[in-house]
């Protein structure tokens, strides 16, 4: 139970990583950090203790059982971890969500295609913003062509995603709905990936 998750949010409620239940407690306790609950209230360390721990995971003191937070608001940090995500294949499919973005169909990954939305031989580039899923048929009659000259459209944009390496460490732990307001679409979406891997 102190080592299970607790989502790690900046002053504007913006996901910074995941801690251990451990960890949240010793920033709650330095009144560095704020215990949110499902109404979005914050808490400090003595108005969340006092809180009923019944029908919560909680850890038991001396004294009594508190309740485990499992988002917590940093005091005084408005800044998001520097570090990229890595631009990798698997990375691409957790972005589009194993969907071909042209057809919109998702897929098996062993059914999927890297495809550069402006060709290769048409100086497209290798990055973030060129490189999307397809399935095979949508790739094969896209061939050599742009989106354009093949009369196809992407979905979306691509543009690298922001979720950061930390997720991505933290991604076999459990997930907890109460992080959920909190994460964007292509994180949700990019959790489930890994936990059905
Ligand atoms: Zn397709």
């Amino acid at each position: 139970m102190l080592d299970s998750g607790v989502l790690v949010l900046n002053r504007v409620f913006q996901p910074v990583h995941i801690t251990s239940v451990r960890r949240a407690f010793s920033l709650l306790y330095q009144g560095v950090a704020k215990a949110l609950d499902e109404e979005l209230q914050l808490f400090d360390f003595a108005s969340w203790s006092a809180l009923s721990a019944a029908q919560h995971d909680a850890v038991q003191t001396v004294s009594r059982r508190i309740r485990v937070p499992r988002v917590v608001v940093l005091v005084a940090y408005e800044h998001l971890p520097r570090a990229r995500v890595r631009f990798s294949r698997f990375n691409i499919y957790a972005r589009d969500d194993s969907t071909c973005q042209y057809c919109g169909r998702r897929f098996p990954r062993s059914d999927l295609n890297l495809d550069h939305v402006v060709p290769r031989s048409r100086g497209g580039s290798t990055n973030w913003e060129n490189v999307v899923c397809s399935c095979v048929p949508c790739n094969l009659r896209k061939g050599g062509q742009t989106p354009e000259e093949a009369g196809m459209r992407l979905l979306r944009h691509p543009a690298r995603p922001r979720w950061t390496p930390v997720f991505r460490n933290a991604a076999r732990r459990a997930f907890y709905r109460e992080w959920m307001p909190f994460l964007s679409m292509a994180e949700a979406a990019y959790w489930n990936t890994e936990l059905l891997d």
